[in-house]
C-alpha cells in the first residue's frame, strides 16, 4: 500500500519571520500517521529542518550535477548533507519558466535518487493539451522519458498536477484525477516499476474543503499543495485529512 503524503510547496513565498511563525504554530502537533513534508525556498531549508517537528523538509528543484561550476544551482549532495529528505523534480513552473524538459528532468531524477534524496516527479497536462485530446500522450512522454532507466520504485513518488488546476482555484474533479492517476500507475507498471507501492499525489488547488474527496479515490495517495500549505492552520487541516486515509 502506498503511504499517504501531504506535501507543501511554498514556491518563492514565506520570509524568515513567516517560516519561524509557521514552525512555532506546528510545535507540539503530530506525530501524524501520514507523511508530512514541506519544500520551502532553498534558503529556508536548514532553518525549517531545525524547527519543523514532525514535518520533513525538502527542496523545490535540484541540479543534475553533483558539484562544480554551476552558478545558482542546488547540489543533491549538499541537500542531503544539510538533512533534506526529498526534492521535487519537474514542477510545471520549472518546465514552463526554466525550460526543463523530460531529458534533463530524467538526469535530475537519477542524480537525486543516487544521492539518497526521495524524489517527487511532477507531471501534468495543460488545458490546451487536455482539450485537444492529448492528455494521455503528454503524460506518457513525461513518465516514460522522465523516468527512463529508473529500475526501482524505492524513494520515488509521482505528483499528477494538471497545469490548469495549479494556483487557479479550479480543482480537477475526483473522476478526472482518479482517471489520470490510474493511467499513470499503468504507465509506471509498463516501465517495470512496482506501481502499486508508489505514492501518486494529486496537485492543483487542493484545500482543506476538497481534499477528502480526492483522498477517497483508490489511486490518489496524497496531495502536493501550493497556496493552502502556506498557512499553518490550513496545512494542519490537510495533514489531519491525510491521517484519516
Ligand atoms: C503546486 O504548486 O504544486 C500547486 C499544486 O499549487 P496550488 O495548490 O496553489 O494549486
Amino acid at each position: 500500500m502506498p503511504k499517504v503524503h501531504i506535501v507543501g510547496n511554498w514556491k518563492m513565498n514565506q520570509n524568515l519571520e513567516s517560516v519561524r511563525s509557521f514552525a512555532k504554530a506546528f510545535e507540539g502537533k503530530g506525530p501524524f500517521n501520514c507523511e508530512t513534508w514541506i519544500a520551502p525556498q532553498a534558503i529556508h531549508i536548514s532553518g525549517l529542518i531545525e524547527n519543523a517537528g514532525p514535518i520533513k523538509v525538502g527542496s523545490q528543484t535540484v541540479s543534475e550535477h553533483e558539484k562544480g561550476a554551476f552558478t545558482g544551482e542546488l547540489s543533491p549532495t549538499s541537500l542531503k548533507d544539510i538533512g533534506a529528505t526529498f526534492t521535487l523534480v519537474g514542477h510545471s513552473e520549472r518546465r514552463q519558466y526554466y525550460g526543463e524538459g523530460n531529458e534533463v528532468l530524467n538526469e535530475k531524477v537519477k542524480s537525486a535518487l543516487s544521492h539518497g534524496l526521495k524524489v517527487i516527479y511532477c507531471v501534468g497536462e495543460t488545458l490546451e493539451q487536455r482539450e485537444s485530446g492529448q492528455m494521455e500522450t503528454i503524460l506518457k512522454e513525461q513518465v516514460s522519458d522522465g523516468l527512463r532507466g529508473i529500475t526501482s520504485k524505492d524513494s520515488l513518488l509521482i505528483a499528477y498536477e494538471p497545469v490548469w488546476a495549479i494556483g487557479t482555484g479550479v480543482v480537477a474533479t475526483t473522476q478526472q484525477a482518479q482517471q489520470a492517476h490510474e493511467y499513470i500507475r499503468g504507465l509506471l507498471s509498463e516501465l517495470g516499476l512496482e506501481s502499486k507501492d508508489i505514492s501518486i499525489l494529486y496537485g492543483g488547488s487542493v484545500k482543506p474543503n476538497n481534499i477528502d474527496g480526492l483522498l477517497e479515490c483508490p489511486d490518489i495517495d496524497g496531495a502536493l499543495v501550493g497556496g493552502a500549505s502556506l498557512d499553518p492552520e490550513s496545512f494542519l487541516a490537510l495533514c489531519q485529512s491525510g491521517d484519516k486515509h
